[in-house]
């Protein structure tokens, strides 16, 4: 039995942890814990999108339509672009993977931000593709536009707004930034949280429309985030047809199962959980920065559903998050991201108070 080297090298990817990691016995229940580590919506899912899987249930025993039609057709009425514009996945994290597979092998280069969403490296490692980063602590898309034309990638990542870190990146400096590229080098922008930052500050807001004029740019959009769908699975690509039809082929047949394209595209409709929960987001968020004012600690501007609290030396991240995990609550170590850092998800009102009062008591005492 021999497998590829590259593979047996391949780190384990740490993902935000699951209920089951806190519920021990009868100490702490499901609906006690405090889930406030993979920035998922706190107030669940899109109540609209909870009827339709009930309503659907029974769709559970046949194939869904693998063009997806009805879930393309809504995403492409919603950003005013064709159909065959648009393709599904099973997460957007799908979709990066199709994209490195389509333009990727072990002499690909692909460039990112020094510190981003961990799973374009993880894919990249899975063809063996060598990473460039950035030595910016936040995307500099200056930084990013001289290692290009150094190195010309095959493919270029960005985030906005940039999982773990929260910052992102205006439209205008985006659209200057791919004018400067050459049509051959694949740039995705993975926009999970766009619908935050849109709802900030509308510089910030970057639609699909604004990047089809470019023959070589994806953008990927998930309702893992905003519409309380994580566990469903769909996130979704939009690009010129080529780029489309060409990943398609890679696509495994059914890969986003019936019911939970049915609940995606009753979360879209749900306005009023839409705005509940970015009102919310952005509400709750200023309690944070208060929080880390009053006790001097570094908290990151974010424009995303959570906060990045970066410690000085005497504090240390895994302690204080396995500290809040004993509480029942779970926030997100970013030492895996090589940094003394946490990201916290913004939670609903009562939930928040916990945490900053645990937290707290964390940095007191610890
Ligand atoms: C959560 C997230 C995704 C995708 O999540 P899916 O559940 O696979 O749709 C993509 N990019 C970033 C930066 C994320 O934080």
């Amino acid at each position: 039995m021999k497998f590829n080297q590259h593979v047996c090298n391949l780190p384990t990817y740490e993902v935000g942890k699951p209920l089951e990691d806190v519920v021990h016995g009868d100490s702490v229940s499901y609906n006690q814990v405090i889930k406030l580590g993979s920035n998922e919506n706190p107030f669940g899912v899109s109540p609209f999108a909870k009827h339709a899987i009930i309503e659907n249930a029974s769709l559970a025993s046949v194939y869904p339509d693998d063009s997806y039609f009805e879930l393309k057709e809504v995403l492409s009425k919603k950003y005013s672009v064709e159909s065959g514009n648009v393709i599904v996945g099973s997460g957007s994290d799908q979709i990066i993977e199709l994209c490195i597979h389509a333009v990727c092998n072990s002499e690909s280069k692909i460039l990112t931000s020094k510190t981003t969403f961990a799973m374009y490296e993880i894919y990249a490692q899975h063809v063996n593709a060598n990473v460039i980063k950035t030595d910016d602590f936040l995307h500099n898309l200056d930084s990013m536009l001289k290692l290009y034309k150094k190195y010309k990638p095959d493919i270029i990542f960005l985030c906005t707004p940039n999982n773990p870190l929260g910052e992102a990146l205006k439209k205008d400096d985006v659209i200057r930034f791919l004018n400067a590229l050459d049509d051959d080098c694949l740039v995705v922008l993975d926009c999970a949280y766009m619908e935050y930052c849109a709802y900030k500050d509308d510089e910030y807001l970057i639609s699909p429309i604004d990047v089809l004029q470019f023959s070589n740019v994806i953008y990927l959009g998930t309702f893992s985030k905003l519409y309380g769908l994580g566990g469903m699975r769909v996130g979704y690509g939009i690009a010129n047809k080529y780029i489309i039809d060409t990943i398609n082929k890679l696509r495994p047949p059914f890969n986003v199962t019936h019911i939970s394209s049915k609940a995606a595209i009753a979360g879209l409709n749900d306005s009023d959980f839409i705005a509940l929960s970015l009102k919310n987001n952005f509400d709750e968020m200023e309690r944070y920065n208060k929080f880390a004012l009053d006790k001097s600690l570094k908290i990151l501007e974010s424009y995303a559903n959570f906060v990045t609290f970066l410690l000085h030396n005497q504090l240390n991240s895994t302690k204080i998050v396995n500290y809040l995990l004993q509480q029942g609550i779970i926030v997100r170590d970013l030492k895996s991201y090589g940094l003394n850092a946490i990201r916290i998800t913004i939670g609903i009102a009562s939930q928040n108070e916990i945490v900053i009062k645990h937290m707290s008591d964390a940095i007191d005492n610890i």
